[in-house]
């Protein structure tokens, strides 16, 4: 189990380097009461190489994952953006004792044959998740009253009362659009 990226091949004690593909097993997470699923079999870039003594590891691409809108509930699809770097301790290397704020590392296995990146890539997850989710941008959302979903037809709610000027404005509104619905309105030209 977990996301681990096998580093303990012939090719890295010469060249230095390993690269791939880490298929994302961070199936699922709550996101402030919305679920998150990520699609299965998605995968991420990675790129580990030596600078120095050091061993630092990227891992970049997106994967797609679908959430709930946050009006009306419907299934919504998102992308998120995943891309950090950060330092994997060399074998049998252990965590600093003061640890550097800014320093982003990772552990290997006891063996030093494999790293666990699933923690780090949920939490570039989380990062990228935006802050409101729309299943479009013209979403109408649900009546607050009866929990309609208004893009599937409308309610008998009485509609919420509305600031005085804002109605105004309103009524200024469909004026200059000329939508004139012929409901009565009298005295105009
Ligand atoms: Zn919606
Ligand atoms: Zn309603």
């Amino acid at each position: 189990m977990g996301m681990e990226i096998v580093v303990h091949r012939p090719d890295v004690s010469d060249g230095g380097r390993v690269d791939g593909q880490v298929v994302v097993d961070v199936v699922a997470f709550d996101w402030s009461g919305y679920p998150v699923h990520v699609q299965e079999g998605s995968e991420l870039t990675f790129d580990m190489q030596k600078d120095g003594e050091r061993w630092i590891l990227r891992i970049h691409g997106s994967v797609e994952a679908e959430t709930a809108c946050h009006r009306c509930l419907a299934t919504a699809r998102i992308e998120l953006p995943v891309d950090f770097y950060a330092r994997v301790l060399a074998r049998g290397e252990r965590l600093p004792e003061d640890e550097d704020e800014g320093e982003d590392i990772i552990p290997r296995s006891k063996d030093g044959k494999t790293v666990d990146v699933a923690p780090r890539v949920r939490e570039d997850l989380i990062l990228a998740l935006p802050t409101k989710v729309l299943c479009s941008s013209d979403c109408r959302g649900l009546c607050p009253q009866c929990g309609q979903d208004l893009n599937l037809g409308t309610c008998d709610c009485p509609t919420e009362e509305v600031d005085p000027r804002l109605a105004e404005l309103e009524k200024l509104k469909a004026q200059l659009s000329g939508t004139d619905k012929g409901t009565g309105s009298d005295g105009g030209r």
